[in-house]
């Protein structure tokens, strides 16, 4: 995935990995807290490659990378990155603010899996009404539909209320297709840096969650938030939206965003 390779210029092109000394350790751990990583992450990740380093004696900037490559890629991979559309249909359902990209993440979403010879409904669920809903599942099971991607209100008042039309969603997908997996995902927009994090804090709390689209990666040197965010949420960060054409929302590879960083 080359585009990551955007990011590592104002990431960590500013820390050398030559003299592993306290200087060493502190500048990283700015760099990882200025990349947006957060202070806990880029701490842990900083105590945890200290570690590392004296345990097995590495010395040579190339092994000190990629210690911190797997670091940080263990904070990725907190769940399977896959889609699961293992059975006809299957269901996605999208939440997150306005704004953050969902409308267009379904429309890059629907793209790929339509090249791929899938048939795909979009439910135009904006609103919440589970009629909606209802009537999207209807179809899918009627045309033989693989997969049904529902937009879902972006609206977050109030927690309370998100919450209860989750549930009445999710109620509606268990009554009309109950052998159906459902994946349920929190898009949010990278750019807003550690506010999306406050959001997903409140999104973690509507349980259910099974997967992050991080938007807007191309609008942002702070790609440490996806750590940030995998850490918080501890659910998978599934794609990632790099730009707005139809072709730029990637499946998201904890390994190959690592290894494109340094
Ligand atoms: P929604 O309210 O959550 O449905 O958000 P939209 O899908 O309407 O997107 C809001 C804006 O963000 C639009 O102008 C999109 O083109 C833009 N957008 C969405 N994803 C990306 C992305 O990955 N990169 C960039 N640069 N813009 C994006």
């Amino acid at each position: 995935m080359g585009f990551f390779k955007q990011l590592k210029e104002a990431w960590l092109a500013s820390v050398t990995f030559d003299k592993l000394d306290d200087e060493f350790y502190d500048q990283l751990e700015e760099a990882l807290i200025l990349a947006d990583m957060g202070v806990e992450s880029a701490t842990d990740a900083v105590a945890k490659l200290r570690k590392k380093v004296k345990e097995r004696l590495l010395t040579r900037a190339d092994e000190v990378k990629d210690a911190l490559r797997a670091i940080l890629a263990e904070k990725l991979e907190v769940g399977d990155a896959a889609l699961n559309l293992s059975t006809t249909p299957s269901i996605v359902l999208f939440i997150g603010v306005n704004g953050v990209g969902k409308t267009t993440s379904i429309g890059k979403l629907a793209a790929q899996l339509k090249a791929e010879g899938k048939k795909v409904l979009l439910c135009a669920g904006d609103t919440f009404p589970g009629s909606v809903l209802f009537d999207a599942l209807q179809a899918a099971k009627a045309r033989g539909v693989d997969v049904v991607l529902c937009d879902t209100a972006g609206r977050l008042h109030n927690k309370q209320n998100l919450m209860n039309e989750l549930a009445k969603l999710r109620k509606i997908i268990a009554r009309e297709c109950p052998d159906s997996v459902c994946e349920t995902l929190l898009v949010l927009d990278a750019t807003t840096g550690q506010n999306g994090l406050v959001q997903a804090r409140t999104f973690k709390e509507t349980a259910g969650l099974t997967g992050i689209i991080l938007t807007k990666l191309d609008g942002t040197a702070k790609g440490g938030i996806v750590v940030a965010i995998a850490q918080e949420l501890q659910v998978p960060v599934k794609f990632v939206g790099v730009g707005e054409g139809i072709n730029d929302l990637k499946p998201f590879d904890a390994k190959e965003f690592t290894a494109d960083l340094f």
